[in-house]
């Protein structure tokens, strides 16, 4: 089969490979569309967060079973599915295990072209889902990007009033008020800080869904918790190489809850099927994030657009067929 094979951080080659075999706990999936990852794929490329090669690159993928070991029980021959987390997504095939991932089957309704950014969407929701949001709240989504744009939906849908967004792309931003957000900022543009508490006062929730920080002066996650509530809550979730600074002194005048998403795995399966459950219902739109596609021999042609041109790239499909 054809595979996309990352030898060691920066060396990616297309070759054939043996189709992977399938034993009695996995499944055998053929992909026919996979999603080039915003952040971890640049991340893991430049040597971060991976250490062991050669990987099949690539992990924002879905397909459908055409081999089922004797011992998994929940998926069969024939079904599409997505999962949560396994490399292997730029190939012909992947063989995964079901019980070490959160896998979800999509129903018909659900497109070829939206399937891979279910893993976006698996993941994202954990994010969500930690910040225990009760009907009423107000919640910000500290950058827009394919996450963001995925958990402002998610924080309607678990029922906050209010749902507000930063991000320094008019694109992003734009696409953040057609998708539900009550309002977003430029960060790079305005002062944040008066800007939120001005329109819509202190939040009860803010959701770090930031890649690196890009502005100069002060770290974007002060004005964060500036503009969270005395108590309020800060969900982390975007993990630049460099870490995060913040004001800590602030961070404890207000009492700050941090937490980090949901990583229970009989957790994460739940959470999964109910954003595959929102996304059947019309209540997560997933298709407006697609902004390209290229093929299985130009992967490094889309990362360079995710990369080096976020003010007009979102999720760039890849087509394995
Ligand atoms: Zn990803």
């Amino acid at each position: 089969m054809r595979a996309l094979v990352l030898h060691k951080p920066g060396e990616l080659k297309l070759e054939q490979i043996p189709i992977p075999s399938c034993g009695s706990k996995e499944v055998l999936i053929e992909l026919k569309t996979s999603c080039i990852c915003n952040g971890s794929d640049p991340a893991i490329l430049a040597g971060a967060h991976w250490e062991t090669f050669p990987i099949v690159f690539g992990h924002e993928a879905c397909g459908t079973i055409v081999a089922c070991g004797d011992q998994v029980t929940q998926f069969q021959i024939g079904d599409r599915v997505a999962w949560w987390f396994t490399v292997g997504a730029f190939a012909e095939y992947v063989s995964v295990t079901p019980e070490h991932v959160a896998m979800v089957k999509l129903p018909e309704t659900i497109s070829d072209d939206e399937g891979p950014l279910f893993e976006l969407a698996g993941a994202a929701i954990r994010a969500v889902e930690a910040a225990k949001i009760k009907a009423g709240d107000k919640v910000l989504i500290v950058g827009l990007g394919p996450s963001g744009l995925i958990m402002s939906q998610l924080a309607k849908n678990l029922g906050a009033s209010t749902v507000i967004g930063w991000d320094l792309y008019g694109m992003r931003r734009e696409l953040g008020l057609q998708l539900g957000c009550d309002g977003v900022f430029d960060n790079g543009a305005c002062s944040v800080r008066e800007a939120v508490i001005n329109q819509f006062g202190e939040m009860d929730v803010v959701i770090d869904a930031y890649a690196d920080d890009l502005l100069p002066g002060s770290p974007t996650l002060n004005d964060a918790i500036a503009v969270i509530r005395q108590g309020g809550t800060l969900i982390s979730y975007g993990h630049p190489q460099q870490g995060r600074m913040i004001d800590i002194f602030d961070f404890q005048k207000k009492q700050v809850i941090m937490r980090g998403p949901v990583n229970d795995m009989q957790l994460v399966r739940l959470y999964f099927q109910k954003a595959v459950d929102y996304a059947v219902e019309g209540k997560l739109k997933l298709a407006p994030l697609i902004s390209g596609r290229v093929s299985l021999d130009h992967v490094m042609d889309g990362l360079e657009l995710v990369m080096n041109h976020p003010e007009t790239n979102l999720k760039i499909l890849v087509d394995i067929q």
